[in-house]
């Protein structure tokens, strides 16, 4: 069997609000951000409840604070909430302090709304070397933010292992429909059919190559009416496959953990000689 996991990162406010504080003001941006918890959330519930699947969605500490109703209907829905920073920096622009503050924060967020997170997302994908040891550091079980497999491995730190569920831009919505002019986060806004066979045809090769299908969606996106749809036809298909199960995050680390055979991974900084690569 493949297993196949339907993410959805509700951003909301927070990666425009990190390109500059002034983007509070556009009342039209905010709106078109606040379309993700107030009407794609619900929305995707609904798609998830008709199919009776688990998802996992990736709450900043900001959304969770700014829209508790949302959260708590993706809890009594019975899915699952997990850690996607609090304001949605990209570690790579913090230094540890602020990252680690900021890490902090989000759990306390979340902690207001009854969850302990076991999984964390990184904001943009954009971790430090040093973001896995925090996550470990912090008692959580899993990381999606990396790229180098397809399939889940054991990635290894100073605090103990975490499962490291991989990601890919080609599995994520954000390069198929994130058009905004201000600020500038220009992708053009894809087709259904386009979209579709994009990832039907990369579930068809995984499940060839026994990967982990991690799909990432964010709900002001794809919570639109027909990338909704696209988001059933993807169901559908995979369903009438008859060898792909849909799982939570956290059930695909479990399951990940408990496979003696599973690929142990340390992250090896890479480290540049600035005689060769200097800073531009
Ligand atoms: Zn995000």
């Amino acid at each position: 069997m493949t297993q196949a996991i339907l993410s959805f990162d509700v951003d909301a406010e927070s990666p425009v609000l990190v390109e500059g504080r002034r983007h509070a003001d556009n009342a039209g941006l905010m709106s078109h951000q606040a379309y993700g918890p107030l009407v794609g959330v619900p929305r995707i519930l609904a798609l998830l409840a008709e199919y009776d699947l688990p998802a996992t969605f990736f709450v900043p500490g900001l959304t969770a604070d700014r829209y508790p109703q949302t959260v708590e209907r993706i809890l009594e829905a019975g899915h699952e909430v997990a850690h996607h920073s609090y304001a949605h920096f990209s570690p790579i622009d913090q230094d540890e302090a602020a990252e680690r503050s900021d890490f902090e924060r989000a759990l306390e967020a979340l902690e207001r709304r009854g969850v302990r997170p076991e999984g964390f997302r990184c904001p943009s994908w954009e971790p430090t070397w040093f973001t896995p040891e925090l996550v470990a550091e912090h008692g959580l079980a899993y990381d999606s933010s990396l790229m180098d497999d397809d399939r889940p491995y054991l990635l290894q730190t100073k605090h103990g292992d975490l499962v490291e569920l991989p990601v890919h831009w080609s599995l994520d919505d954000w390069a198929q429909y994130a058009y905004m002019p201000r600020p500038p986060f220009k992708s053009s806004i894809e087709s259904p059919a386009k979209v579709l066979d994009l990832w039907t045809s990369e579930l068809d090769a995984m499940r060839r190559h026994g990967s982990l299908f991690v799909l990432t969606c964010h709900p002001f996106l794809s919570g639109r009416p027909h990338r909704v749809e696209v988001l059933r036809a993807l169901i559908e298909h995979a369903l009438a496959a008859a060898d792909v199960e849909f799982v939570s995050c956290r059930e695909a680390a479990h399951r990940a953990r408990a496979d003696a055979g599973l690929t142990r991974r340390r992250l090896e900084p890479v480290v540049v000689d600035g005689a060769i690569y200097p800073e531009l």
